[in-house]
């Protein structure tokens, strides 16, 4: 199936691809809290049609969608340790 064929939208918002070139695509990986060495990760690529039509691409339409999915992604990975003093866990945050 070639790209023209598809209907493209932006995981984070719909919007539809047309012919700019601002998109890019991230892959996310869940990763393994049970295997050491497999940590959640997350790869933003430039617009490329082979990486586009990959099973596991999130197509998103421009900066702003691809900061909300980074924000997300952040969030949800980095929660400070039981115990952890709120000003210690703010400054190891940053
Ligand atoms: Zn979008």
């Amino acid at each position: 199936m070639t790209l023209n064929a598809r209907h493209i939208t932006c995981s984070e918002c719909g919007a539809e691809k047309k012919q700019t070139n601002h998109w890019w695509i991230a892959f996310i990986s869940a990763g393994s809290k049970l295997i050491a060495g497999m940590p959640r990760s997350i790869e933003f690529r430039e617009w490329n049609d082979s990486d586009a039509l990959a099973a596991n691409a999130h197509h998103i339409c421009g900066e702003r969608c691809l900061g909300k999915v980074l924000s997300r992604f952040c969030k949800s990975i980095w929660t400070p340790p039981p115990g952890t003093p709120i000003s210690i866990a703010k400054k190891e945050a940053a």
